[in-house]
């Protein structure tokens, strides 16, 4: 028998998130986010749930190339460009629109050879600070891509810092506004935490909203909100089993670094999962799972293949116990990615993109 840690995608789960978000969007049409691979879940197996998409946005070309062998045939969007000349060819090939955020984009466009004017989304860095054209620059950046035979529509975007808290999105959203409110093109602005939070607003939801953590169950604000204040059901389960059930006396200590030391006796169990199946190292005692769908916690360091965890409590549990990591026990109780990763100091779209290779992936209904 294989190692018994596996994971399992939700389909069912991902079309009713996406749903969810459309709800939120206004009349915008709807990127499917599917960069690193489906934020972890297997570009191929994130699909089948989310091909009521009205397009893809990624950024590696190999992905581009694996959505369109798949069959699909509508809008796929590279959200960070092109990186060197000949990726042009492949946009050419494969009718991909590709974000231009900076000058030397531009210049590629302009020395590549195709009949087919491709479709670009002009970025504007309206205060990330991390892509797009200065507010200043957007213009001429505009009517230097508008005099390129190679160049068909232009869109418009930029990328909200702070969608997610008190913050908001105001300030990016005048920004972007003033500098670009008579150029012609449909606009993108907003993520899943823009979405949710702001989306009733026809200037935010605009003609395309591009999400991704909502849709794969993951609430964007979780110290505010958790997942299901938004609706939004998990799409990734990370299932195990207790591989070892051992008795503590008071004063014993578990694990790497006795960590964690018993004040009275007790029962704990040995889970077959590690942070070499992409579970969080930095996971302290305390960290929230399932056994048999009942919540516990962790106990102790987290190590290379094993985590150990508190069964006090937990009647006739024994060796092959199920172990829920996070998302839905076979019994249906859940556990959110988010509390997982709150936790151990991190977010959900950090966990669910480190699940490791090695771990076995059923796609479900
Ligand atoms: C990743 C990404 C998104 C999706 O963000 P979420 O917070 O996962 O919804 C949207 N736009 C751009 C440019 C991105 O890189």
């Amino acid at each position: 028998m294989p190692r018994p840690i596996h994971a399992f995608i939700h389909t069912e789960a991902l079309r009713h998130n996406l749903a969810r978000l459309r709800r939120s969007a206004a009349d915008a049409r709807v990127w499917a986010v599917v960069k690193a691979n489906a934020y972890g879940h297997g570009l191929a197996h994130a699909f089948e749930g989310l091909r009521a998409a009205d397009g893809f946005a990624l950024l590696d070309l190999n992905e581009a190339q694996t959505l369109r062998d798949l069959g699909w045939r509508g809008p796929v969007l590279l959200l960070e460009g092109v990186f060197e000349q000949r990726d042009l060819e492949l946009c050419s090939r494969l009718d991909l629109w590709h974000v231009v955020h900076h000058e030397a984009q531009i210049d590629m466009l302009s020395k590549h050879k195709t009949q087919v004017p491709q479709r670009v989304f002009l970025k504007m860095n309206s205060g990330m600070n991390r892509l797009g054209f200065t507010p200043q620059a957007f213009r001429s950046a505009w009517a230097r891509l508008n005099a390129l035979p190679q160049v068909d529509e232009i869109s418009l975007m930029t990328h909200f810092a702070r969608a997610d808290d008190a913050h908001g999105v105001d300030a990016q959203l005048q920004v972007f506004q003033q500098l670009s409110s008579d150029l012609p093109g449909e606009r993108s602005l907003a993520n899943s935490a823009a979405v949710l939070r702001h989306g009733a607003r026809d200037e935010v939801s605009a003609d395309w909203v591009r999400t991704g953590i909502a849709m794969y169950g993951s609430s964007p604000d979780h110290g505010l909100h958790d997942a299901a204040y938004w609706g939004l059901l998990p799409t990734m389960s990370l299932r195990s089993q207790l591989i070892s059930v051992q008795q503590l006396k008071a004063g014993e200590s578990v694990g790497y670094g006795g960590l964690f030391t018993a004040a009275h006796d007790m029962t704990v169990g040995t889970v077959a999962c590690g942070y070499a199946d992409g579970y969080p190292r930095h996971a302290p005692t305390g960290t929230p799972v399932l056994v048999n769908g009942v919540r516990t916690r962790t106990l102790g360091r987290v190590s290379m293949d094993m985590l150990c965890v508190d069964l006090s409590g937990l009647a006739s549990v024994a060796i092959g116990a199920e172990v829920t990591l996070w998302g839905c026990a076979s019994g249906g109780q859940v556990l959110c990615i988010d509390e997982v990763a709150a936790a151990a100091g991190t977010v959900g779209y950090e966990l669910m993109c480190a699940l490791a290779a090695r771990v076995a992936v059923t796609v479900e209904a």
